[in-house]
């Protein structure tokens, strides 16, 4: 039987419900407004957020989330395109792109909503945005299943388009027990997974590890790590969206990293603070209409892969990458040129190094693009080894580059008085010990709280963070390369064991 929470929210879920209002590339205002008008359910500090739109840790991301819808409407050429359906402007980020110029033009429009954050806003939708693409794309994958499935994803991808709803997505379970699986967990009911199952749709109980960007209006939550076990899995195996503001969906916060909301004191945490949160989801109930994939462990494997969603996904996380170098390698320059140490060989090596990170970047994304090819949904689909190669690189070079930052930096990252300071009665001790050799005090203090809010604030750290993990273990996909390279790494070794054999033949081929 279904809950009675169950049939209050079946109506709020489907999609059908919301289909009506489509309208094209929302502006920020629109943004503002559908999150006062149906607040995600987000929890911060043990309280509930009413409104998120003015909450005090959440208000300055949601404020730049907002900014980067405007922005699309000030470069409607670049960033927007005629929706196949309607006529009407749509983020060209839902774009199939048929040919190597409409793919391309996809990267130009996602260059600019990187740009604007400097890479340092992971979640830009249109991270999940390609997704939606990809999966819609590979509807029939889908569909094989369950027909329904297949139609749930192309209507959902286009409710989606038509009305530039802004989504998080959720993928692991809880970090109880790493060495055991989902159904093997103290408790079944950690990991999300299927409580019961009606004629109407699914129960969901349980939790989801994190979900980036929880201001929002949507969740995806779909399948991640391999599932292993047809019967033991099958409860956890699951892909379904549903409204922010579903009842029993709840986002338990991390503390949040824009303290103050001082744009002087914390350029970055005040401005890009996407937050992350944790989901659980107490008895959600999910209409079938917003299901894409069910119980089918061998497709919840292979879904990601085979409808090109992580291809499109890794396009989008590459020309963000390109975006942070860009900012990375403009930042050191400051900071160099600032305190005048370019003199130094040790700089100028340092410097070179994240230009060559940024060359490799966009020698990779520039593979991506000429060698895409149409995938078999009929969807230019980038290349996937140049995309893979980045994202597997960049989480090494991330840290390595804020470090650079560090290095170069020194106790200057330190040294650094707030906006207060520089209001308050030392202004003149400030004026005079803050100066640098090409910049006084004012101009020096804002570039070097840049730097640390790079490099060392809690908001520095956290990207960080992100750069290790957002994409999944590197430890783990690092053996899914070796593994998916097993035949090309072989041949490769094939090779060498030839002249090897060459070697040794020669060496001893006149032994009696
Ligand atoms: C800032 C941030 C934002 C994120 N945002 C999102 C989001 O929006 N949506 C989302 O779905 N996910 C998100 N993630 C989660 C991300 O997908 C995971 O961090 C990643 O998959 C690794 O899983 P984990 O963090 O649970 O680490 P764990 O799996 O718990 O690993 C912990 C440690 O144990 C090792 N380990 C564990 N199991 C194995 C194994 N089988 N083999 C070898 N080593 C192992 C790992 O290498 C690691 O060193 C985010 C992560 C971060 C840090």
């Amino acid at each position: 039987m279904m809950s009675a929470k169950g049939e209050c929210s079946m109506r709020e879920n489907s999609l059908t419900g919301n289909d009506k209002h489509s309208a094209g590339a929302r502006k920020g205002a629109q943004i503002l407004q559908r999150l006062r008008d149906r607040p995600p359910s987000i929890w911060y500090r043990g309280e509930q957020v009413r409104d998120v739109t003015a909450h005090p840790a959440l208000e300055g991301g949601v404020q730049t989330l907002a900014e980067l819808y405007d922005l699309q409407w000030r470069n409607p050429d670049v960033s927007l395109y005629k929706s196949p359906t309607t006529g009407d402007l749509v983020a060209r980020s839902f774009m199939m792109p048929r040919t190597h110029e409409e793919l391309h033009s996809v990267t130009k429009a996602m260059k600019v909503w990187a740009n604007y954050a400097f890479g340092m806003m992971g979640r830009v939708p249109d991270y999940i945005n390609r997704a939606m693409t990809g999966y819609a794309a590979g509807a029939p994958f889908l569909a094989e299943a369950d027909p329904r499935f297949g139609e749930n994803a192309t209507r959902y991808y286009e409710y989606l388009r038509e009305n530039d709803l802004c989504l998080t997505h959720t993928l692991i379970p809880p970090q109880a027990n790493r060495a055991a699986s989902s159904a093997n967990q103290a408790d079944p009911f950690l990991a999300a997974r299927v409580k019961e199952e009606t004629d109407a749709g699914i129960v969901v109980r349980g939790c989801r590890m994190l979900a980036t960007l929880p201001i929002s209006d949507e969740i995806m939550v779909f399948p991640s790590t391999l599932l292993k076990s047809p019967e033991e899995d099958a409860p956890y195996a699951f892909g379904f969206v549903i409204p922010n503001d579903t009842p029993g969906l709840r986002f338990i916060c991390r503390e949040s990293v824009d303290y103050g909301r001082s744009h002087f004191d914390h350029p970055l945490g005040s401005r890009f603070e996407e937050m992350d949160a944790v989901v659980v989801f107490d008895d959600v109930f999910v209409p079938w209409e917003n299901i894409f994939l069910y119980r089918d462990i061998d497709r919840c494997n292979q879904a990601y892969a085979r409808t090109g969603a992580v291809v499109h996904m890794t396009h989008q996380v590459l020309v963000k990458n390109i975006a942070k170098t860009e900012f990375l390698l403009g930042l050191a320059s400051l900071l160099v040129n600032t305190i005048g140490v370019e003199v130094f060989q040790h700089i100028q090596e340092k410097l070179a190094e994240i230009w060559v990170n940024l060359e490799t970047m966009k020698a990779l994304l520039r593979a991506s693009e000429a060698d895409a090819t149409l995938d078999e949904w009929g969807v230019m689909r980038p290349a996937w080894n140049p995309l893979d190669a980045a994202r597997n690189l960049y989480p090494k070079l991330y840290p390595r580059m804020v470090e650079i930052i560090q290095q170069i930096g020194a106790s200057g990252l330190v040294a650094m008085p707030t906006e207060a300071d520089l209001k308050g009665p030392l202004v003149d001790d400030i004026k005079k010990y803050y100066q640098a050799a090409r910049a006084d005090a004012f101009d020096r203090i804002p570039i070097f709280r840049l730097a640390w809010d790079t490099a060392l604030s809690a908001f520095g750290s956290r990207q960080v963070l992100y750069e290790r993990f957002f994409f999944g273990d590197p430890v783990r996909m690092a053996g899914a390369l070796v593994a998916g390279h097993g035949a090309e790494i072989k041949e490769l070794a094939g090779r060498v064991q030839e002249f090897v054999k060459t070697t040794k033949d020669e060496a001893f081929s006149e032994t009696p």
